[in-house]
């Protein structure tokens, strides 16, 4: 990124106050999603939104070199490697939970997720801490069932569109206001046509003619702020995360942030709440080292079967 940051600047290339580029312009430049065609709006991402000028694996293949890099600059630090941190709450008494590393007495480094308030040392809560490793998986491999059943997938998408016609709610209301304004419009012109013609008049026809005008700048308003996404595509967009490789941190952070609102971890099970409605799920940690060791699926994870470290 420095040599990238040397050569724009040797080529006397700008940013757009027209000051040099400096290693963070590089790096937020590498990151912008943007470049390979993706529209963000609010919550809404809409790849393919906006024309393309990096391909997805190039940037991918980016994305995860300077993974790397960050690893090997910060390997001690690894803080955002915490995939789960502001997702994952305490059962029993709510609190965060926060990611921790402690070094054994052999010199191996262990990561956990704690408890705020055992860290902190509130009476209050006993929670044990979790194995990073181990509690990450277990969400990872919860949400990739939901991701892979496609009567999940179908409610999620109804659920979508749904919220997306209740949000443009204002839309035909306007549109509803505008015709009635143009018949209004339309009457006053045919009485004026008929000779009908008081002082007021012009006035009220003048006042019409502003309020179509605002209602109509307000409807255009409406309808660039809120592009309207099919049900066909949402459920192509939602059906590319069959093709995650969840052994990838990436790929896992793609999946934590889109599908989990939050976890609320006990010592013999938790309870995930999706984003969508009516979406939870628990998952007792017996029945699911039981299904793991009935169901031998070979799955791509290896998930180590205690839950307390
Ligand atoms: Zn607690």
């Amino acid at each position: 990124m420095k040599e990238l940051r040397d050569w724009l600047n040797d080529s006397s290339i700008k940013n757009t106050q027209g000051r040099e580029l400096t290693y963070n312009s590089i790096q937020h430049l590498l990151k912008n999603r943007r470049y390979m065609g993706e529209y963000t709006y609010r919550d809404i991402v809409v790849p393919g939104g906006i024309p393309a000028i990096v391909p997805q694996d190039l940037f991918d293949q980016v994305q995860e070199r300077m993974e790397k890099n960050k690893k090997a600059l910060a390997r001690h630090k690894a803080k955002d490697d915490y995939l789960l941190t502001t997702k994952l709450f305490c059962g029993y008494c709510g609190a965060y939970l926060c990611g921790e590393g402690g070094t054994s007495r052999t010199g191996v480094v262990h990561h956990y997720y704690k408890c705020v308030s055992v860290k902190k040392k509130r009476t209050e809560c006993h929670k044990k801490p979790v194995k990073k490793e181990w509690i990450e998986d277990l969400v990872v491999r919860g949400t990739m069932k939901i991701v892979m059943d496609d009567a999940a997938i179908e409610a999620i998408v109804s659920m979508l569109m749904d919220l997306q016609s209740r949000e443009s709610s204002s839309l035909p209301l306007y549109e509803q206001q505008l015709r009635e304004i143009e018949t209004a419009i339309q009457n006053m012109l045919n009485a004026i046509q008929q000779g009908i013609l008081t002082k007021s008049t012009k006035a009220r026809l003048e006042e019409l003619e502003a309020t179509k005008e605002e209602l109509e700048t307000r409807i255009a308003c409406e309808k660039l702020e809120k592009p309207k996404i099919s049900a066909e595509f949402m459920t192509f967009w939602l059906h590319r995360f069959h093709k995650l490789d969840v052994r990838q941190k990436t790929h896992r952070k793609m999946l934590i942030d889109t599908f989990i609102n939050a976890i609320f971890l006990y010592d013999i099970k938790m309870v995930i709440t999706f984003n969508y409605k009516e979406g939870t799920t628990t998952i007792t940690f017996a029945d699911f080292n039981a299904t793991l060791a009935t169901q031998k699926t070979g799955s791509d994870l290896d998930c180590s079967t205690a839950p307390n470290p």
